[in-house]
């Protein structure tokens, strides 16, 4: 499915007038303040990686941003201590419409390469489940990593800077733009798109990047919230709100994907990693499924326990796997005819359906906490029109998409930047 950035509803969108070709080569690059070699829009994770790349191999490199700080979103990952990678990266940890387009770089850039710059920076860090690895200390010290080697390299970032227009060139030998600022006019020989995906928009998100794309004549594929709590309304939203703060370790899963993970009960609905992953294989108006106590069969259990003990209750029995207040809410939910029977006076067939209840919880999440709470954005440029070997566009000589604004959103657990590193370094270099 495509969709015009135009018709983005978020207003978080800007909207730049602009993009008419420049008529005269030679007087619109003479007429620039400032000119570079390679311009780079959004200084994040791609962007920067990008911005080293292209300066370690001598390029003039100018990263620039309307953030007031680069890196925001760095900083607030894996909640301050930046999940940057995962010891194991495979193109099934990514979706997007073209499963392919990601394997290239992907291949070119594997996780101990992000490990070794870590190590090579003294940052320390750890693994957690999953083989995913975060700093030990701060965030900080992956966006400090990043601007330490831009720096070195000679990549300047330029922060607080709008675009105004961005010009192509109409000149067979060198099609580079002229782009607008708000801090002045800059050449530049490739334009290098990083602007991200729509997710925290407090945080600088943009729908920007698919606006330039989309003015090129890219198409975009329809974005949506990804790695996102679900919400809830009804007597089931009322029940999850009351558990707020409640986790337990579970398999959520649908037709497609199943992920054994921790969820988190919220005052807004179901969280945690399990929601989160679940949430990047969703749609508006499908349900999802929880199995509350992976690798026990509840209806075999509770059958087995009416032979042995006979005038147990179910939420005696049940008692050892769910906190008081979760089995109470549960049995309110799932078997409040049976709450005092004794286990002999239920009928085996009724044991079977209420364990079927907490293997195969069934709800439909009423939507998502959306771009506010996401950590990333599906959706985005579509990949069939971008070279999955130097990420430049197939439809504007000389124009490059990274990272998130792509049609590649990766899994929780450090995918989402290793994506952005991955795109970075195979754009940078060759700009
Ligand atoms: C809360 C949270 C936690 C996360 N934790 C993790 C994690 O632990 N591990 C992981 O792998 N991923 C994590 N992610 C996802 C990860 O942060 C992103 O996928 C990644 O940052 C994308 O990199 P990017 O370079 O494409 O975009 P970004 O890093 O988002 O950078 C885009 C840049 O473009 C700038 N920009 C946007 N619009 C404009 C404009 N109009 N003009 C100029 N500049 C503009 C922005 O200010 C920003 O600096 C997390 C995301 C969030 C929101």
């Amino acid at each position: 499915m495509t969709q015009n950035a135009a018709n983005h509803s978020d207003s978080s969108i800007t909207s730049t007038k602009l993009y008419e070709q420049h008529s005269s080569t030679s007087s619109a690059i003479a007429q620039a303040q400032s000119s570079v070699d390679v311009l780079i829009i959004g200084a994040g994770a791609s962007g920067l990686y990008c911005a080293m790349t292209a300066a370690q191999r001598g390029r003039s490199v100018l990263v620039i941003d309307h953030a007031n700080k680069a890196g925001k979103k760095i900083l607030m990952s894996g909640g301050g201590r930046c999940n940057f990678t995962n010891y194991v990266v495979e193109p099934e940890n990514f979706i997007g419409e073209n499963a392919h387009f990601c394997k290239s770089a992907l291949t070119r850039y594997n996780p101990w390469e992000f490990i070794g710059l870590v190590e090579k920076h003294g940052v320390p860090y750890h693994e957690r489940d999953y083989s995913q690895l975060f700093c030990d200390n701060s965030s900080k010290d992956i966006l400090n990593l990043l601007l330490d080697e831009c720096a070195e390299a000679g990549a300047k970032v330029q922060l607080k800077t709008d675009i105004v227009a961005i010009k192509p060139l109409a000149n067979d030998s060198d099609q580079g733009f002229i782009v607008e600022t708000s801090k002045g006019t800059i050449y530049c020989h490739s334009l290098v798109i990083a602007t991200g995906g729509l997710s925290i928009p407090t945080m600088g998100a943009t729908g920007f990047g698919y606006e330039v794309a989309q003015q090129f004549g890219h198409q975009i594929i329809a974005t949506s919230a990804g790695l996102v709590p679900f919400t809830f309304t009804d007597k089931v939203g009322d029940m999850i709100a009351s558990l707020a703060g409640i986790s337990l370790d579970v398999i959520a899963f649908n037709e497609r994907i199943s992920f054994p993970r921790p969820m988190l009960f919220t005052h807004r609905g179901l969280s945690g990693p399990a929601m989160l992953q679940l949430s990047n294989y969703w749609q508006l108006g499908e349900s999802i499924h929880i199995n509350l106590v992976p690798n026990v069969d509840i209806g075999e259990l509770l059958i087995e326990a009416k032979a042995y003990h006979p005038k147990q209750l179910i939420r005696s029995v049940l008692s050892e796997y769910f906190p008081k207040k979760l089995l109470l809410a549960l049995q309110d939910l799932h078997w409040s005819d049976f709450k005092d029977k004794e286990l002999a006076n239920i009928k085996d067939e009724a044991l079977i359906t209420i364990g079927d209840k907490i293997n195969n919880w069934t709800i439909k999440p009423s939507g998502t906490e959306g771009y506010r709470t996401a950590e990333v954005t599906r959706g985005g440029v579509n990949t069939d029109e971008v070279s999955s070997k130097t990420f430049e566009s197939k439809l504007q000589p000389n124009l490059y998409f990274i990272g998130e604004v792509l049609d590649v959103t990766g899994w929780l657990g450090g995918y989402n930047f290793q994506w952005a590193w991955a795109s970075g370094k195979a754009c940078g270099e060759v700009v």
